[in-house]
């Protein structure tokens, strides 16, 4: 089926109401029947059940330790399998396959976020569904333990490289398996999406798994894990609590973005309070101090805060001066979770990896303790390896985007991540542009809309329509099956329910320019330099 096929079929309604009038009672039975013939080496199948559309879909497996138990309706017909797969004698994982009637011939696996589920979820449900609609035979799993804390990584490595790698692509094994036993014609290709600890997912996929999928579809990616969670664990000790000289507070951040954009807004050609190439904003934050004229309630820094915000914007170096993890990327200040207090994830991966102790203090982390983490790099887990031809050799594609209002994983370590590949590799980026493309996403935070044109398909929450243009998933099915890469993704800035306006979003390493003429909103007044 050709690409265009897929998508004047993809009127999802015209698929789906076909299917509950001639399919269902077949698929329905199917779908029944399916447990007694499930073959799968170490695992345990607690359910297989038929989800009708219109009926409601309950995450059960994950109301015990996650927060988001609630249900939500299904807008399509599917046979649902929840089981365990057991990956050592102290480990296992909780996984879903999601197998829709109106099946496409397509396998896709959804990734995880944080430490653990995505905000707090073990499975990322709304992933699941937004790629199950489509027709994809849709995985995902709990990522080895449930909930978003690394407190079961305690003295249990196991748990440990589930997390790291050995969850998902064990559930890919599986959930290609399933999908075998399940569809006759088997699948024709897979598929991967995910975003944040699920962008670390997909790219250690592609370094330790190279056949596993055939396109890719990795978002703002914890790359480099160590050193992200030593840069994450090094504003605590440098803010300080609310009561130090150090600190910042929320009314001062605010001033310092508007000081960001007073700078750095014009750069790209238009006032429009969004930062196209955060690269070209190089904030000087010295016009803040406070000086003796300044008005009694002006907001100002102290020499002290001044010494925290450039450290804030400066990359983090070794104790022997190398470099671990560039800066903040500015336009974030309003969004970032550093700045009031220890970093969640940094305590616990120190508490219950790095040192095997729960008392372990946040307040006392230095660049020592860096060097003591970078030395474990457990299972290998920084994700750092740059060589990547395998997976060129095996003809997978990855499409790489970052948010460049990301204020928990900075956008910069997405493109110091693009040049360790260029470099490690000796190949030139338009040769990269065969398999590997980058799209820096102006105007987006972590994983979600920001400011700017940043619905751009990669889940149901920044979905606007099937154009592969718009449609970051969609753009990888046609660029693996019709060999038409993306050049641009164009986003779309929603004001309530209705665009505003759209804007693509150039291919790393060009840059978006206002040229004119007309407004800003307008797309053809930007141009790829
Ligand atoms: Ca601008």
């Amino acid at each position: 089926m050709r690409f265009s096929d897929f998508l004047a079929g993809a009127g999802l309604a015209t698929i789906v109401s076909a299917a509950v009038t001639a399919k269902q009672p077949s698929f329905e039975s199917k779908c029944n029947a399916f447990k007694s013939k499930i073959k799968v080496a170490n695992s345990h199948v607690h359910d297989v059940t038929y989800v009708p559309i219109g009926s409601n879909i309950t995450k059960e497996y994950d109301a015990s330790t996650c927060s988001d138990g609630d249900s939500s309706p299904a807008t399509f017909d599917f046979c649902r399998v929840t089981l365990n797969v057991t990956t050592s004698a102290k480990s296992h994982f909780f996984m879903e396959a999601w197998l829709p009637s109106n099946y496409s011939g397509r396998f896709l696996s959804t990734g995880n976020g944080g430490l653990g589920g995505f905000e707090t979820t073990g499975v990322k449900y709304d992933d699941m569904a937004y790629a199950a609609q489509y027709g994809f035979a849709t995985v995902g799993t709990n990522n080895g333990h449930s909930g978003d804390t690394g407190k079961y990584f305690y003295q249990n490595t196991e748990v440990l490289e589930d997390f790291a790698y050995r969850a998902l692509h064990t559930g890919v094994v599986v959930g290609k398996e399933l999908t075998k036993q399940f569809y006759t014609e088997g699948f024709k290709k897979s598929y991967y999406l995910g975003c944040s600890t699920g962008g670390r997912q997909g790219w250690k996929s592609i370094e330790k798994f190279p056949d596993d999928f055939d396109g890719v579809v990795a978002g703002s990616p914890a790359l480099n894990f160590i050193n992200l969670i030593n840069w994450g664990a090094r504003f605590y000790p440098v803010i300080g609590n609310s009561s130090a000289d150090t600190f910042i507070t929320t009314a001062q951040w605010t001033a310092i973005h508007s000081e960001i954009l007073r700078q750095c807004d014009s750069l790209d050609g238009a006032v429009d309070g969004i930062i196209e190439d955060t690269d070209l904003c190089q904030p000087i934050f010295e016009t803040l101090v406070c000086n003796s004229t300044a008005a009694a309630d002006s907001i100002c820094l102290t020499a002290a805060q001044i010494k925290t915000v450039n450290t804030v914007f400066s990359p983090l170096y070794g104790h022997n001066g190398s470099f671990l993890f560039p800066r903040m990327q500015p336009g974030s200040e309003l969004t970032s979770v550093y700045y009031n207090g220890p970093f969640q994830y940094a305590e616990d991966w120190y508490r219950y990896v790095v040192y095997n102790n729960p008392e372990w203090n946040p307040a006392t982390w230095t660049i020592e303790d860096a060097t003591v983490a970078n030395a474990q790099d457990p299972y290998q887990i920084s994700t750092f390896q740059g060589d990547i031809s395998p997976f060129k050799k095996s003809r997978g594609k990855v499409l790489h985007y970052h948010g460049l209002e990301d204020g928990i994983i900075t956008s910069d370590t997405s493109k110091v991540w693009y040049h360790h590949v260029v470099d490690t590799m000796g190949i030139s980026p338009s040769d990269l542009d065969d398999f590997y493309r980058f799209f820096p996403i102006s105007g987006m935070g972590h994983c979600t809309p920001g400011t700017g044109a940043a619905y751009i398909g990669q889940g149901p929450s920044t979905f606007v329509d099937n154009n592969p243009e718009d449609n970051v998933l969609l753009a990888m099915v046609r660029w693996v099956e019709e060999g038409i890469a993306p050049e641009f993704v164009r986003g779309a800035k929603l004001n309530g329910t209705t665009v505003e306006y759209r804007r693509k979003h150039c291919k790393y390493p060009k840059r978006n320019k206002y040229v004119g003429p007309g407004s800003y909103k307008d797309e053809s007044a930007w141009e790829c330099v």
